[in-house]
């Protein structure tokens, strides 16, 4: 994926700025704080999301999205944080899954997927983490083991799976080879498919259960879950790549994914939330300055100008 520079700013993704200011300034923010202390997952904003592109916003043209770089895309999910950090969290695992798709999965895998997932009518969720592992990842116990059949099967136990009720899709890493030497060339990711909104799913995605959400103390409004495997039937073809090319590859993959995944982790974190009731100093500061940079004279300057605020002062102050 590209990485553009500031400098070399483009007229659409200038445009796509704009946009997506006026949008969070007369969408999210108004109904920021409704959703947060509600704890509700933000369904019409969501649906404009849709509309706007947004789910497709680094997925290839050729896949129905937008083709734009990593840079826009950080510059995007900064300024939805600045309505409210939540939506970039609806935002960050569709875009986690999209990257993986993008660079490890099988031609057919992204025919299948990536079109729907550019519309946001299908939607991703990332899983590593379980009851008992965050950053040792080494130690994932969720395993899957192929079946006479060729479908594999999954058991185990998922925590902290932010979009874990809404997403369609789930690229969850497990272990395919308990023996492997050293312990990562033992994982393997699947594209586990699911019904999106449904607890208990049933029929072809039968063994895959969403408990209710997990409650937090921010980050509101994104759900985040535990998933449970429970001889959830997954087909060959959705290992990631193909089964040729991607068992045992898995952990690789996901580390890749993650990284990447990380500037929704430090761009958020370092935008202001001016519509938050206690913001603190600092946002309120920022807040002004994005204010100033939001004049007729800087929205109307040419593409040779960028109008997106050059940060003059640390991250998050
Ligand atoms: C709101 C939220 C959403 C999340 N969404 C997802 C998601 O979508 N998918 C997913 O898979 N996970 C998700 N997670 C889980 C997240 O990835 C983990 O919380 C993270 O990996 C840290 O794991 P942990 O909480 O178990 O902390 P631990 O791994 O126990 O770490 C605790 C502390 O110890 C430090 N530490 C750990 N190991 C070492 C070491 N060897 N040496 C020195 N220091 C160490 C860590 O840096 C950290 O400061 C989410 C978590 C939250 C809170």
């Amino acid at each position: 994926m590209a990485v553009a520079t500031l400098d070399s700013i483009t007229d659409e993704q200038q445009a796509i700025l704009e946009m997506v200011r006026q949008f969070v300034d007369e969408q999210i923010i108004p109904n920021a704080e409704h959703y947060d202390g509600a704890d509700e997952y933000p369904e019409p904003i969501v649906e404009q999301l849709k509309e706007l592109g947004l789910f497709g916003i680094t997925i290839p043209e050729e896949y129905g999205g937008l083709g734009l770089d990593l840079t826009t895309y950080v510059m995007v999910v900064e300024e939805l944080s600045r309505g409210w950090i939540s939506i970039s969290g609806v935002i960050n695992t569709h875009f986690i899954g999209s990257y993986l798709l993008m660079k490890y999965g099988s031609d057919e895998q992204k025919q299948k997927y990536l079109p729907r997932m550019a519309t946001g009518e299908i939607r991703a969720a990332f899983s590593l983490s379980e009851p008992e592992l965050g950053s040792d990842v080494q130690a994932i116990k969720t395993n899957a083991k192929k079946l006479d059949d060729g479908k594999y099967e999954i058991n185990g136990q998922k925590m902290w799976v932010t979009n874990g009720l809404m997403s369609a899709l789930v690229f969850v890493l497990v272990k395919t080879d308990p023996d492997a030497q050293p312990r990562h060339k033992g994982f393997t990711c699947f594209i586990t498919e699911k019904e999106a909104g449904v607890g208990e799913n049933t029929g072809e995605y039968a063994g895959l259960t969403v408990p209710p959400k997990i409650k937090k103390m921010g980050y509101k409004g994104v759900e985040s879950t535990e998933l449970v495997y429970d001889g959830y039937k997954c087909p060959a073809e959705n290992v990631l790549g193909g089964e040729d090319a991607g068992l045992n590859k898995g952990f690789a993959q996901m580390m890749d994914a993650l990284e990447v995944g990380r500037v929704n982790t430090s761009r958020p974190a370092a935008s202001a939330w001016p519509s938050a009731p206690s913001s603190p100093p600092c946002a309120t500061r920022r807040s002004a300055r994005r204010s100033a940079s939001r004049s007729p004279s800087t929205r109307r300057s040419s593409s040779s100008s960028p109008t997106w605020p050059r940060r003059s002062t640390p991250p998050g102050c």
